[in-house]
C-alpha cells in the first residue's frame, strides 16, 4: 500500500505518548480529533481498532494475539541482538517490556549508525505504516497450531527491527495487551463526531451507527469516506450484531408505571442468558448479552430458531433459560455455565435442558424493527414465530394499576423468574440499541438484604491486606460508570465477601491490569497500594446505600459534598459477562439512593462509609 492511504505509524506513537501524559478527557478528545483528522479513510478502521486496543471486534470470533511474555521477550532479544536475560533485567528496571525495547533498539540503532559511519554505507530504512504493522500483528493473531509460537516470534522480532524506538515501545505494550491509552468507546465516538460530523451534535448518529454495526472501526471507515449522511440509512444486517438495549431498575410499582407512562407491557424477567438470535436460511448465530458468539454452546437453541423463527432473514432477541429436564421447573442461570466448557457439548444439551423465551424483534426481512414502537414489534415477533418444545415468546400482560403490577410480579417470581420487565408500549416506544434508559425497566425480588438489588461495580484499585491477609491484597476499590461523563467514580471497598480462594487468586486476576498511575477515567478521592485499569467486574451486596465525602459517585447528585457509598459492602461473585462500561452507573445509584430513602422515610440513614 502506497503511504498515500496509509498513515506512518510514527503518527500513531507520538499520538500515543501525548495521550500518556494528559489529565483530562476534553484534552484527550481534542488529541484523537486531530490524528483521525489525519488519517487517510482507507485505514482509518485499523487505527481505531489499535486504539480501542484489540484487532478487530470480539464478536467477530478472530483470534487474539496470543503471543506469551516470554516469546515477546524473545523477539525484542532477537530484534536488538541482546540475550533473553538482558531484556528481562531491563523491563524489571525500566518497569514494562515497552520501555526495554524501546531502550535496546536504540542502543542497536547507535550501534548500527556507527558501522555505517565506519563502512561509508547508507542505512534506507523504510518508513513503518499503519497498514504494515496492522497487518503483521494479524498475521501474528492468525498464526495457530504446531509451529505457531516461533512464527509468532519471528513477525514480531521483523516488526521490531523495522520500528523505531518509541513505535517499538508501543508495538510491544499493545502486543502484550498493556497499551491502555484509557480511552473509552464513548470519547472515541465523540471525537468521531467532532472529527466528521461537523461537531458534538453529530454525536447521536454515531453512536447509532455503532450501536448498530457493534464495530466503531467499521462507523468510523464510513463517515470518515462517506460523510454522516450514509451513516443516517445504516439498517440492522443479519450476522452483524446490535448492541442490546438495557433497561432501568426500580422497586416502586407505582412510580414504575408513571415512568412507562401510565401503562405497561410486563413479562417475566427470566433468569438466564441473554440471547440475540440472526437468522439466514438456514444458518443460525447467537450472540451472547456481550456480542461474543456462543452458537457453538447452544446446538438445541440453534435447531429451535431454525425451525421456529419463520422467515427468511430475522434478528430476534430472548433469554435462554435451564429448565428441570423431569419438571420443567427453571433453574438458576449459573447451571447455563455448564455450556462454556467446549467439550461434550451434547451431553450437556441432555443434561441440562434449555428453552428460550423470545422478547424482541430487530430486523425481519428487510423491515428495521428497531424504529418501531413495542407493541408493532411484538405483533411481529407473534406472527414470526411459532413455538415449538424450545421456543417460546416471553409470557405478559398490560398493566394500569400497582395492584396488578404487584400481583403479576408476585406470579413470576412463584414460577422461578427473577421479577419483571415492564416495557413501555407508547408511540416512541423504540428499540434504543445499545442504551439503558427508562423505557424497559426491571422490577426485582429482593430477599437477601436491606439493598434493594446487587450492584455491578469495576475494580480501579487494590489495598494490601493486614493481620491473616498480610502479603496478599485485601480489598478493592470499587467504582461506578458515570456515562455522561464516560468516567468511574469510586463506591467503596469491599474487603468482605471473598473465599479464601477468591483472595488466593486475586494477584493472579489483578496482575494485568495494574497500572503504575491513576488511569486517566478514574475519578477517586482515594489512593490505593495500587492502581487497577477499569476492565474487571464484580456483584456487590451491602446493607445499604450511604453518602460519604471520600467517595466521588454522583457527587453533588444528592448532596453537595459526598459522593453514593455502599456500607458493609460483599464481594458475591465475578461478572466476566460484564465489560466496564455495562457496570452500574452513576445515575442508577442515585434512583436507588432515592428510592431507599422513600423506602426508609422515617430515619434516613447518612452514615459515612469507607
Ligand atoms: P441483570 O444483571 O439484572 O441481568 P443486565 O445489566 O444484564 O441485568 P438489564 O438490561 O439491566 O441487563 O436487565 C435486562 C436483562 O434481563 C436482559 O439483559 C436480559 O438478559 C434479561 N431478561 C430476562 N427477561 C427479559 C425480558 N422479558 N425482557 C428483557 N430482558 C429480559
Amino acid at each position: 500500500m502506497s503511504t498515500a492511504n496509509d498513515l506512518p505509524f510514527k503518527v500513531l506513537a507520538d499520538t500515543f505518548e501525548a495521550l500518556e501524559s494528559i489529565t483530562s478527557r476534553t484534552q484527550m478528545t481534542n488529541i484523537l480529533v486531530s490524528l483521525l483528522k489525519k488519517t487517510p479513510p482507507e485505514i482509518i478502521d485499523k487505527v481505531v481498532y489499535i486504539i480501542e486496543e484489540r484487532l478487530w471486534p470480539d464478536w467477530k470470533g478472530l483470534p487474539e494475539l496470543g503471543v506469551a511474555e516470554k516469546s515477546i521477550i524473545k523477539a525484542i532479544a532477537v530484534a536488538t541482538g541482546q540475550s533473553d536475560d538482558i531484556v528481562e533485567k531491563t523491563a524489571k528496571t525500566l518497569g514494562d517490556l515497552g520501555k526495554a525495547a524501546e531502550s535496546l533498539i536504540s542502543v542497536s540503532r547507535e550501534k548500527q549508525k556507527k558501522a555505517a559511519t565506519l563502512l561509508s554505507f547508507v542505512s534506507t530504512k523504510r518508513e513503518l505504516t499503519v497498514s504494515r504493522v496492522y497487518e503483521t500483528l494479524a498475521r501474528i493473531a492468525m498464526a495457530q497450531g504446531e509451529g505457531s509460537k516461533d512464527i509468532k516470534i519471528r513477525l514480531l522480532s521483523g516488526l521490531l527491527t523495522e520500528s523505531s524506538p518509541k513505535e517499538a515501545r508501543y508495538i510491544v505494550r499493545f502486543v502484550e495487551g498493556k497499551l491502555r491509552l484509557g480511552v473509552g468507546e464513548a470519547t472515541l465516538m465523540d471525537a468521531l463526531a467532532i472529527a466528521f460530523g461537523g461537531g458534538s451534535f453529530a454525536r447521536p448518529i454515531i453512536e447509532r451507527a455503532y450501536n448498530l454495526r457493534a464495530d466503531l472501526g467499521e462507523v468510523a471507515k464510513v463517515v470518515a469516506a462517506k460523510g454522516i449522511e450514509e451513516l443516517k440509512a445504516l439498517k440492522p444486517v443479519v450476522g452483524i450484531p446490535i448492541r442490546p438495549m438495557l433497561a432501568e431498575r426500580h422497586n416502586n410499582p407505582e412510580e414504575i408505571l408513571e415512568k412507562v407512562g401510565g401503562v405497561g407491557f410486563v413479562e417475566y424477567k427470566y433468569d438466564g442468558e441473554r440471547a440475540q438470535i440472526h437468522k439466514r436460511g438456514s444458518e443460525v448465530i447467537i450472540y451472547s448479552r456481550r456480542l461474543e458468539n456462543i452458537t457453538h454452546q447452544y446446538p438445541d437453541v440453534v435447531d429451535y430458531a431454525r425451525r421456529g423463527v419463520r422467515a427468511d432473514e430475522a434478528i430476534v432477541e430472548g433469554e435462554i433459560v435451564a429448565v428441570d429436564p423431569d419438571t420443567g421447573d427453571f433453574k438458576p442461570f449459573q447451571e447455563l455455565m455448564h455450556r462454556k466448557r467446549k467439550y461434550d457439548i451434547q451431553a450437556v444439551v441432555k443434561e441440562i435442558p434449555v428453552r428460550v423465551f423470545l422478547f424482541d424483534i430487530l430486523y425481519a426481512n428487510g423491515v428495521d424493527y428497531t424504529v418501531k414502537p413495542l407493541p408493532e414489534r411484538r405483533r411481529a415477533l407473534e406472527e414470526i414465530v411459532e413455538r415449538n418444545e424450545g421456543l417460546d415468546i416471553a409470557e405478559y400482560i398490560t398493566v394500569k394499576t400497582p395492584g396488578d403490577l404487584e400481583k403479576f410480579f408476585m406470579e413470576a417470581i412463584g414460577n422461578g423468574a427473577e421479577g419483571v420487565m415492564v416495557k413501555a408500549l407508547h408511540k416512541d416506544s423504540i428499540y434504543q440499541a445499545g442504551t439503558r434508559g427508562w423505557l424497559w425497566i426491571k422490577y426485582k425480588r429482593d430477599y437477601r438484604s436491606e439493598m434493594i438489588d446487587t450492584v455491578d461495580l469495576v475494580v480501579v484499585g487494590a489495598f494490601y491486606g493486614k493481620g491473616r491477609r498480610g502479603g496478599k491484597f485485601g480489598a478493592l476499590l470499587m467504582a461506578a460508570y458515570n456515562e455522561e461523563k464516560d468516567v468511574f467514580e469510586t463506591v467503596c471497598k469491599v474487603g468482605s465477601g471473598f473465599t479464601d480462594e477468591d483472595l488466593n487468586k486475586l494477584p493472579d486476576i489483578l496482575k494485568p491490569y495494574i497500572m503504575e498511575r491513576k488511569p486517566v477515567r478514574v475519578v477517586s478521592n482515594i489512593e490505593p497500594d495500587v492502581w487497577v485499569e477499569p476492565k474487571l467486574v464484580a456483584e456487590l451486596i451491602g446493607a445499604e446505600l450511604t453518602l460519604s465525602p471520600l467517595h466521588t459517585c454522583a457527587v453533588g447528585k444528592i448532596r453537595g459534598d459526598a459522593g453514593i457509598s455502599i456500607r458493609f459492602p460483599r464481594f458475591i461473585r465475578w461478572r466476566d459477562d460484564k465489560g466496564p462500561e455495562d457496570a452500574t452507573t452513576s445515575s442508577e445509584l442515585v434512583e436507588m439512593y432515592k428510592s431507599q430513602l422513600k423506602k426508609i422515610a422515617e430515619k434516613p440513614s447518612e452514615g459515612e462509609a469507607v
